[in-house]
Parts: structure tokens; sequence; C-alpha cells
């Protein structure tokens, strides 16, 4: 699986490194920038624990509905057309992303993981990788268990994981492209960017994965025609080490006094 990977990200990178350098957003922004090398971590290792826990959460979400979801239902989507399947899964998979996404800002909790993603300041391909795991497995375990679950083919859900990466990757690249018209419908790096911007009027907008229609309709999207916003990131404070961010659910609370900050030092977290 290993090689797998080390495949996978040698190929996105013979793909993206030509674009950021050939069309860069940013052009002072170097390769091997700033926190490369945990991004690069998140890259190779974080797959093994998401496919563990992604694979949970489909098994247990298939456990629960398939035993009350009508035959009926299934035959029908299983005989739609290719193309059909495949839209139908980017739509129901981005309202569920958009919501477990929206739930990841507003809970606390959650939010202290998902500012590991905000902590990116430097975006690129790359940096894309860099979403804790149990972010990762939820949003998109449970954006997808209905494709899973409710009779879609594997070729069409293949076919969305495609997608979904090769956009995933662009919409963080430093990637100097617009979209135009069609940033109404397919999320353009310029509209994530804004989702990574650490200005206060871009502040919990921009949810939406693939479909900006949704943040349309729920009032979220900010829709700005400049290049990207002049500072990314977040003031949230999260580890600085892969270890340190992984170990995050299980950072202990602060000592509210001197004496007890003496004793919580001592068995802190790496990197924290
Ligand atoms: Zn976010
Ligand atoms: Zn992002």
């Amino acid at each position: 699986m290993i090689l797998d990977i080390l495949q996978k990200l040698l190929v996105t990178m013979a793909v993206f490194l030509p674009l950021e350098y050939l069309l860069p957003r940013l052009k002072d922004k170097k390769v091997f920038r700033a926190k490369w090398s945990l991004d690069s971590c998140y890259a190779l290792i974080s797959p093994f624990i998401i496919g563990v826990g992604f694979v949970f959460i489909i098994v247990l979400g298939s456990l629960i509905i398939n035993p009350i979801l009508p035959a009926r239902v299934t035959e029908v989507i299983a005989s739609q057309h290719l193309i059909v399947q495949v839209i139908a899964i980017i739509i129901i998979a981005d309202i569920g992303y958009y919501f477990v996404h929206r739930m990841f800002h507003e809970i606390p909790f959650l939010w202290k993981l998902h500012a590991v993603h905000h902590s990116i300041e430097e975006m690129d391909w790359l940096a894309a990788h860099r979403v804790h795991p149990i972010d990762q497995i939820l949003t998109r375990g449970l954006s997808l268990i209905i494709p899973y679950t409710f009779g879609f083919s594997t070729e069409s859900i293949a076919i969305f994981f495609v997608i979904f990466v090769w956009h995933s990757y662009l919409k963080h690249s430093n990637i100097n492209i617009r979209f135009g018209l069609l940033r109404w419908i397919l999320v353009s790096p310029t509209y994530h960017h804004w989702h990574h911007a650490n200005e206060e009027d871009a502040f919990d907008k921009n949810y939406a994965g693939q479909l900006p229609i949704i943040d349309i309709i729920f009032k979220t999207a900010i829709m700005k025609e400049t290049s990207g916003p002049a500072h990314y990131g977040t003031d949230t404070p999260v580890p600085e080490s892969y270890i340190g961010q992984i170990l995050l659910p299980f950072k202990l609370p602060k000592p509210k006094n001197k004496a007890a900050s003496l004793k919580m030092e001592d068995v802190s977290l790496p990197g924290q």
C-alpha cells in the first residue's frame, strides 16, 4: 500500500509542480516552503489511519441502513446511467460534506481538530493533505454513506473519487486559474482559498467542497473576484508536529494555576 501511496503522490507532484511553477498564484511561494515536511507526513502516513476509519463508518452505516432500505430504491438507482449516478453522488456527497464541514466549524471540540486544516498558511497542492484523520474520516465517511449503501455502482463511486481527489488538489493549489462563470457551478481555487482566509469577513464561509450553490442556498458563500486573500491561517493554536496534531483529541485541558501548570507541562504531548 505504501508503494501505491508513493506512486499516486509522485503522479500528483508531476502534474502540479509544473503548473504551480508556470502559473503561480503567489510568485514567491517556494516548493520547499515552511511545513512541507509536515504535509508530506500527512500525505504518506494518514492514508493508513483514514482507510481503516472510513471502512468502519461505511460498514457501520451499511449495517444500519441496508435492513430498512426498500430494495426498489437500490434497483432504481442501479439502473441509472453511469453519468447520472456520478452527478447524483457529487450532489449527495457535497450536501453531506457541507453539513459535516460546518459542524467542524461550529462545535468547539471539532473545530480544534479542523483548525489543523486551517493552520495552512501557504496554499499548494501538498497542503491539501493537512487534515486531521478524524476530521477526514467523519467528513468523508458521513458524506458518502448514502452513495455506498443506496445501490450506486462501484464504477460511479470510483469516478466520483477521481474527480473529488483531483479537484481537492486543484482548489488548494497555488495555481492562478480563473473559472469565469464556471465558478458558480464548481468550487474554484479562489473560492476555496477564501475558505482558508484569516480575514474576518471570510470566517465560516465557503464550506462547500465542490458545489458553491450549497453555500449560496445557506447564505455562507463569499464570492470574491480577487486573486485570493492576503492572509491565510487561523489564530487558533495548533501543535507544530505531525504527532502533536494527531494526538490533539487527547490533549489535556490547559491548567488554571501555575502550580498545576508545572505538572501539566511534564505530560504535555510532543510538539505542543
Ligand atoms: Zn473549514
Ligand atoms: Zn481546504
